[in-house]
Order: C-alpha cells, then structure tokens, then sequence
C-alpha cells in the first residue's frame, strides 16, 4: 500500500522536542550558611536542580538551610555525620557515620536519603553495606571542578567544568569547609550552566537519573 500524504509528512518531520541529555550537578560539604544560599541563587536563576550532599552534623545545625534546598526542588545525599575520612575509622564507627549522616537528612525533611557518597570519594566496604541497607545508591562522579587546593581558581573550575559531557556527574562544593573554594567556584558557575544550555544539555538533579 502506497503511504498517504499525512504519513510522509509524519515521517520526514523532525521528532518533537528532542530532550536534551542531562549532565548531573553535585554539591558537597555543606551546608554552609555562606556559600550554599549562593549556589542556591545561582541554580534557581538558572531554572535548574541538582544533589547537595550534605554533613548531617552541620545540616541539624543549620535546618532552615536544609529545608530551603528541599524546597527549591533539590535532592539531599548522605556525606556521612562529620565527613571523617572512611579510612580512619573503626568498622563500627564507619557503620555509624553513614547511618547518622541519613538520619540528620530524614529528620530535617521527612524522607531518607537516596544517595550516599563517601568523603574524598574513599570506598570503605563497611559504609557501602551499611549505605546499602539504607536504600542508599553509592555515587562518586565522573568530573570533578576541582574547585580547592592550589588549582582551584576560577579559570581552572571554568575550564574544567566546561569538558562535562552527556550523562556524567559533575562534583563540586558549596562550603569553604577545608581548602575549599566556593569563592572561586561561584565565580565560574553562571557561565558554566549558560554553557550547558547553549550544548543542549539539561543540568539535573540525580532524582532523573
Ligand atoms: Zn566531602
């Protein structure tokens, strides 16, 4: 059978509205009553979401901020309660700081964490079982801003941050927590969404992955 007019049309159109692909922000290390309000702006001038892995011990002292993440559509991830290196630990200590880093979140916002990530991207087995048992997906990242220590400037994130590509997860920090450098990293951050943008990538929060 010969197609009709209607189906040719159909069939040579362009599929409507072509998605972009995502790429997935991640903030660590706050919250921080400097710099996540920020980064919050930021994001939310850009219409967009991302993960805040928060320290449970600093996110029950500062529980409006938390509660304001939530509220702009972001997703909270465990950091564990106080970010203390997962290779330092006791077993039954490394169990612990999983399992009150996602209470802290639980009680500030009425549901558990999905996402547990391990200070410095450290795998202990210990925390993974116990991230696990919590329901817990364990996300490191495929790029990271490196936005502390001596190559965190502003030039270096931009550069950085603007090789992300399709699908990957991207790491950076919204506390001055160590030698973090939000400073820097705010700097850079407008610029790199409006990058994303103009590529057709969809800057996400990892509740679309
Ligand atoms: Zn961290």
């Amino acid at each position: 059978m010969k197609p009709t007019n209607s189906q040719i049309s159909a069939q040579s159109a362009p599929p409507p509205q072509v998605r972009g692909e995502r790429v997935y922000l991640t903030f660590d290390d706050g919250p921080d009553g400097r710099w996540t309000p920020r980064v919050l702006e930021i994001l939310a001038q850009a219409k967009v979401c991302a993960t805040f892995f928060v320290i449970g011990r600093l996110a029950l002292k500062q529980a409006a901020l938390v509660r304001l993440i939530a509220a702009g559509g972001h997703e909270l991830g465990n950091h564990t309660w106080s970010h203390r290196h997962p290779w330092m630990l006791s077993a039954t200590a490394a169990r612990q700081e999983v399992r009150d880093g996602a209470a802290a979140i639980a009680e500030l916002i009425g549901r558990p964490p999905k996402f547990f990530r391990p200070p410095h991207g450290r795998l202990r087995r210990r925390m993974i079982e116990e991230a696990e048992r919590g329901d817990q997906a364990l996300t490191l990242w495929h790029r990271s801003a490196v936005d502390w220590g001596p190559l965190g400037s502003a030039r270096g994130i931009a550069r950085r941050l603007d090789a992300t590509r399709a699908g990957e997860i991207v790491l950076a920090h919204d506390s001055g927590r160590g030698i973090n450098h939000p400073a820097e990293l705010v700097k850079a951050l407008p610029e790199f969404l409006a990058n994303l943008g103009r590529r057709g990538l969809v800057p996400s929060s990892l509740t679309e992955i």
